[in-house]
Order: C-alpha cells, then sequence, then structure tokens
C-alpha cells in the first residue's frame, strides 16, 4: 500500500499551499509528516516473516549509500495521530513498525509510539542511530543501525546509544563489503555487544555476497545473527512492501 492509500480524509496532499494549510489545521504536537502506512511481512530483525503494519515517516538528514528508500526523504502526508491509529487499525496487525527515513527525525514520532503501545500494539522502531533513544518508552523495541564505513555515514554514529540499550533491542550492522565485516567485528568485540542486545549482520543489497558473509560469521564464531531482507526476496526491491 502506498502513501495514496492512507486511511486519512483528504489525504492527497503534497508539498506546497495546500500542505502548509493541511498542516497548521493539525495539533502541532500531534502531527508527523508520513510518507506511507502499508501491512506486508516484516522483512528484518527478530520478528521477520511477521505481518506488520508500517508507518514509514518522511525525511532523513543521512545520505547511505545503499538507502533503498530514498523516496521517503521529501514529500508524504501531514497526518495527526488519530488519523494514524486509524490507517494502522485497519489492518488487524499486532505488530508496529516505525520507520523511515529516519522517524526520530521528526520530534513529535516518540509520542506517537506512545500512543501505539497505549493502544496495544508491539512497536518497534528502526533509527539510524544518529539520533539519541535513550527517552524513547521502554515498551518499544529500537531497532538502532551502527553505521559502517562502506555506508558513507560512519561519523553520524552516535555512540552514547550503545550505554542505553537493552536485551531487547537489536543492533544492525549493513555490510558492504569485507572491510566493513572486519570493522563491525571489531565493534562487536569492543563494546561487548552480545550483552547489551541482539546482534544483526545484513549484506548490503547486491553489494555483499550473503553467503560469503555466512561463512565469515560462522568461520571467526561471531556472536551475531545473519539476517536477508525478506520482502527483497519475495517481492524485490520496491516501495510498499
Ligand atoms: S539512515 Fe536509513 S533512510 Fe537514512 S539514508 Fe541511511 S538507509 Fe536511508
Amino acid at each position: 500500500m502506498s502513501a495514496s492509500d492512507l486511511n486519512a480524509p483528504d489525504s492527497i496532499v503534497s508539498d506546497g499551499q495546500e500542505a502548509s494549510a493541511r498542516k497548521d489545521a493539525l495539533p502541532p504536537t500531534e502531527r508527523l509528516k508520513i510518507s506511507e502506512i502499508f501491512y506486508s511481512l516484516q522483512g528484518e530483525a527478530l520478528t521477520s516473516g511477521a505481518p506488520t503494519v508500517f508507518v514509514r515517516l518522511t525525511g532523513c538528514p543521512l545520505r547511505c549509500q545503499y538507502c533503498d528508500t530514498a523516496y521517503a526523504f521529501h514529500g508524504g502526508q501531514w497526518l495527526s495521530f488519530d488519523q494514524i491509529l486509524a490507517a494502522v487499525r485497519q489492518h488487524g496487525a499486532r505488530y508496529v513498525c516505525v520507520t523511515g527515513g529516519e522517524p526520530l527525525a521528526q520530534k513529535n514520532c516518540a509520542s506517537l509510539m506512545v500512543r501505539l503501545c497505549d493502544a496495544g500494539f508491539e512497536v518497534s522502531v528502526e533509527t539510524s542511530g544518529a539520533y539519541d533513544i535513550s527517552g524513547l518508552d521502554t515498551r518499544i523495541v529500537r531497532v538502532m543501525d551502527l553505521k559502517t564505513p562502506g555506508s558513507g555515514e560512519e561519523s553520524r554514529n552516535r555512540w552514547e546509544n550503545i550505554a542505553h540499550l537493552r536485551q531487547s533491542d537489536q543492533v544492525k550492522f549493513v555490510i558492504c563489503s569485507r572491510d566493513d565485516y572486519l570493522w563491525a567485528k571489531g565493534i562487536v568485540k569492543e563494546y561487548e555487544l552480545k550483552h547489551k542486545a541482539t546482534v544483526l549482520f545484513s549484506p548490503s543489497f547486491e553489494q555483499q555476497d550473503p553467503t560469503e558473509l555466512a561463512n565469515w560469521v560462522l568461520k571467526d564464531r561471531l556472536p551475531v545473527r545473519l539476517q536477508l531482507q525478506l520482502h527483497k526476496l519475495l517481492w524485490g526491491d520496491k516501495p510498499g512492501v
């Protein structure tokens, strides 16, 4: 489902004067710019394969070279929390994944996730690791990237976040090359990540051979999980799946 499928009145709003008028009509502390809301199978992380509603927020200040959601950098629709909740509820799913872009770049995101938790959903957030995760509601599962050198955005890692991880959280490395693998292996050891969260190694799509990465992990006996992007295997690399 794409943004045009959102269950919200007058939801076909793009940039410009109309969008500005709509934004001003929504409560300032209960509005977010949304790229798309759709129902699919979770393609990554520990709930991989589970039917999930995805709430993709517009915008990201990073520019990872492998980014597969650049369409979410701009555009989207301003929606109130009530409209987002209504769009999520219509799918009848247990899991909700708040993603982007970088969802935490919009300051109202944390409050939306509290509302989703209060409504009984199991909520996860996918974040680049560039924003402070310490203040998020403890019911939320944080799936946090640590950006490798191959991403081009290593300098954006907020290393202080590691001290705030919980066992229910997940740390994800997108591996682009052997050099990235060796870097990530060093970080896992240096920060003793296996004691702090589940560690995920994900091969960068069409850049790092998954079998090669699997063999490296096994050979080095790393305490990490290899993950493939299930949604891309099933439906290809496209929006809304
Ligand atoms: S943080 Fe995520 S959304 Fe932003 S550029 Fe990197 S991969 Fe894309």
